[in-house]
């Protein structure tokens, strides 16, 4: 065994009968657990090994049986769900939950506990890490492998070397975990995005299991805050943080009449909506569509941006977008930088402007005034 302070690394080779075991804390909704929560179970699976994943819900009557049933055949990798029935988990309020997270945990011995970056997770990450008195590495946009990690004391913890975004998004700092176990993560849902054949997979595989909650009941400091209500926008459009394709407008777009206009657009290509906070600010648009350090964090296939000038804060919400477009009356914008301008009628170009710097894939030099009425002209129905 290494001497007293000696901490030795070895690889994951040769040691196959040593198993990795993930807690994700999952959310649901109507019965269905949300896409987010499936990521944070593709965030575990490539952790890589033989690991064991079990999902934790909590909740309280049929919507709870609901979604045990749906997280039960929600992913192949799943082999436990776990729920907590009880009144005190009947809205996700962080005492009850993190109270929950230490319970399960104690008995479980797991080496990793994930949640996606949301608000659930980032509300109950932080004091289930203090109640096991570990540090949380928070925002993981990548997980390159897992490593033994074998300490004097014979404890076998794990280490993950992850990608952690820092500066606003400018800078990723790549984290090695030396704590003690479990090693606590909180994911980008967009960058560990869900198999769509794993979406639709039916078969029931994993065993659904009840959490003894009789120390929790006894346990009354769980009831230090309570629910008073919920505001959220409800809309038909695809969910901001998982669509497909997102149509964002700025304070180019100058008043709420005018961003009906992204909105049309939206609708035309089956589009959520985004903005900045510029135009969250000045009222075009409510809080929860804002993009950016301060607001979601997207990776849409296609990012459409109208009248945004491409701030370090906006960008480094959906910089990962896998095509971005910006339309921006100033040529001079920062969206523009490595862009390339298209000539009208489109010719496509090799950018030699200015290549290392890139924000936009495809710029356009135009009033959105002219360009969206167009586009919504030209566009085929989605
Ligand atoms: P502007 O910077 O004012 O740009 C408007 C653009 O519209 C200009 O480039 C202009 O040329 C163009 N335009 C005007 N008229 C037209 C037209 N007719 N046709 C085409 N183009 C036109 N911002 C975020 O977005 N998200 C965040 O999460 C966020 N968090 C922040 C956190 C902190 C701590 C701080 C300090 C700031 C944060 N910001 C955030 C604000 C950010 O710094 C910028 O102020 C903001 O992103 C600018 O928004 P904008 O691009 O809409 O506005």
């Amino acid at each position: 065994p290494p001497s007293d302070r000696a901490e030795l690394i070895i690889s994951m080779t040769g040691l196959a009968d040593i198993v990795l075991s993930t807690l994700v804390l999952a959310e649901h909704e109507g019965g269905l657990i949300k896409n987010s929560s499936l990521s944070a179970v593709e965030a575990a699976k490539s952790l890589g090994g033989d690991n064991s994943i079990s999902l934790l819900l909590a909740g309280s009557g049929h919507s709870l049986k609901e979604a045990a049933e749906h997280a039960a055949s929600s992913h192949p990798s799943v082999s436990q769900v776990l729920i907590a029935d009880s009144y005190k988990f009947t809205y996700p309020l962080a005492e009850p939950w993190a109270k929950l997270v230490h319970l399960v945990q104690q008995s479980g011995g797991y080496s990793h506990i994930i949640a996606a970056s949301g608000s659930f997770g980032k509300n109950i990450l932080p004091r289930a890490a203090a109640l096991l008195d570990i540090s949380p590495i928070t925002d993981v946009t990548k997980i390159s492998g897992s490593n033994l990690f074998i300490s004097a004391d014979c404890i076998i913890r794990f280490v993950s070397p992850v990608p952690v975004p820092i500066y606003a998004g400018n800078a990723l700092s790549t984290v090695r975990y030396t704590g003690s176990s479990p090693c606590m993560l909180s994911i980008r849902a967009t960058s560990f995005p869900v198999a769509s054949e794993t979406a639709d997979l039916k078969s029931n595989a994993a065993s659904i299991d009840q959490v003894d909650l009789s120390t929790l009941d006894e346990d009354e400091s769980v009831a230090k805050s309570t629910y008073v209500k919920l505001s959220a926008q409800i809309s038909e459009r695809p969910d901001l943080g998982n669509a497909r394709i997102v149509v964002s407008g700025g304070r180019g777009v100058k008043s709420a009449e005018n961003f009906k206009m992204i909105d049309k657009l939206a609708e035309k290509i089956g589009a959520a909506v985004g903005a900045t906070r510029a135009a969250v600010d000045a009222g075009f648009v409510p809080n929860d569509l804002q993009v950016g350090q301060t607001g979601k964090i997207v990776a849409p296939e296609l990012y459409m941006a109208f009248g945004v000038s491409g701030a370090i804060q906006h960008i480094a919400g959906m910089r990962d977008s896998k095509v971005i477009v910006a339309v921006n009356k100033d040529a001079d914008a920062p969206i523009f930088q490595g862009a390339i301008i298209p000539q009208r009628p489109y010719i496509p170009q090799e950018n030699t402007l200015r290549p290392n710097i890139l924000v936009a894939d495809y710029g356009l030099v135009g009033d959105l005034f002219d360009v969206i009425p167009e586009l919504l002209e030209k566009l085929p129905e989605k």
